[in-house]
């Protein structure tokens, strides 16, 4: 059964183990790291630190292929169907990967009077990028139309027939997110393919769900997949795009003229091996029976309200796929106070307005996210804890 899976899994969080009066509950902005990936650092620095793509003597070579294996690696773990016919770029983490899509591709591809469809109510990372190349390419003479890729309030996924009547001859990239990462809905970006058609290239920001379920870029149909190490078990400063075709060769030229983020990269290899081995289809029914456990208590204290589900009774905001965050504001503490309060009891919840673009500072909540180490019991004290500020 799955507790019986579970528990060894979390045994391997140094820092979970070491804390147990502590919730770590905040996974969404950055996961904890298991031994293996800290060995793997470790055993990478000890024994053949070098640069990669220069040099021939051992050190050197090994780096070099530490990194083109794990390229290979990043391929398998998204499921890619044509591993030959597809490229991963090492970067800095989902913002930087973005942002690199944004400069170093899109602005080579669009033409005076192309439109781009952005979504304007997730996280940040996924829209400023697109409408700096806006700018970018107006300040060459380049006038490119943005259009907003909207949003269900009940639901919390995109709505593909609104999606469908901002689809035109002119349309040239779409860029969606996986999953929420204030709502935790899954935004079903299966279903953009089918609006846009099959030559509209769709890049899908994965930061909230690579690491925490399976991610299948074959199965979306989407030809570029951009994520963070750091929210997947490994470290902070690697993150990786994955591109089908040959889209990206163009990114980032001059090859291996830059020096990776190696250390990174041998963290990168570790966490990827050892979410395979767990099971992302494993973590994410686990994380899933925690959300609804939170959720399901959340909808009997009348104080709260859980974000993404405003009308938290309609069939459609229940039987969304929501695997690992839920987000709740206090009808009258604030987040603030509120995360300081849960703090007090040991759980460490994100409270602010989450990086969202096109919300202002005012519309703060208190967001939990979960991963494998995560527990029923820490569900269980954290609704106590809510249920007594009633
Ligand atoms: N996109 C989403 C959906 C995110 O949740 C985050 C991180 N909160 C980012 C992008 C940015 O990721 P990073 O800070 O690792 O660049």
């Amino acid at each position: 059964d799955l507790a019986s899976w579970q528990r060894p899994l979390r045994a391997q969080f140094p820092i979970i183990v070491a804390h147990p009066e502590l919730a770590y509950l905040d996974n969404a902005a950055t996961t904890q790291k298991p031994q293996a990936v800290l060995d793997a650092v470790q055993k990478y620095l000890t024994t053949s630190n070098a640069n990669a793509g220069r040099g021939t003597y051992p050190w050197a070579n090994a780096t070099t292929a530490l990194v083109e294996r794990t390229r290979e690696r990043v391929k398998g773990f998204l499921g890619d169907p044509a591993p030959d016919r597809s490229s991963v770029h090492f970067t800095a983490g989902t913002t930087d990967g973005l942002r690199t899509v944004a400069r170093d591709w899109l602005t080579t591809l669009l033409t005076d009077g192309d439109e781009i469809v952005v979504p304007y109510a997730d996280h940040q990372a996924n829209l400023s990028p697109w409408l700096e190349a806006r700018e970018l390419l107006a300040r060459q003479g380049v006038g490119i139309r943005v259009r907003e890729l909207p949003c269900q309030a009940t639901s919390g996924d995109y709505d593909p027939e609104a999606l469908a009547e901002l689809i035109g001859p002119r349309t040239r990239f779409v860029a969606a997110t996986h999953v929420h990462h204030v709502y935790g809905s899954d935004m079903n970006v299966h279903r953009i393919r089918r609006v846009v058609g099959p030559d509209v290239p769709i890049c899908l920001d994965a930061a909230q769900s690579v690491g925490h379920m399976p991610v299948s870029a074959a199965e979306l149909d989407v030809d570029f997949v951009v994520f963070s190490g750091h929210k997947a078990l490994a470290l902070p400063g690697i993150g990786a795009i994955w591109a089908r075709g040959t889209r990206g060769p163009r990114f980032r030229p001059g090859g291996w003229s830059g020096t990776p983020n190696t250390a990174g990269i041998a963290g990168l290899a570790a966490a990827l091996d050892w979410l395979e081995a767990a099971g992302p289809d494993r973590i994410e029914r686990w994380t899933a029976g925690l959300t609804s456990r939170l959720t399901d208590g959340l909808q009997r204290l009348d104080a709260y309200d859980v974000l993404g589900c405003r009308l938290s009774l309609a069939a459609e905001a229940r039987a969304q796929r929501r695997t690992s965050i839920v987000t709740f504001r206090h009808r009258e503490i604030s987040s603030g106070d509120l995360g300081f309060i849960l703090f007090s009891d040991g759980f460490m919840v994100r409270s602010d307005s989450h990086c969202q673009a096109g919300t202002s500072e005012k519309e703060e909540s208190v967001r939990v996210s979960l991963h494998v180490h995560n527990t029923p019991e820490e569900i269980d004290g954290l609704l106590t804890t809510l249920a007594s500020l009633q």
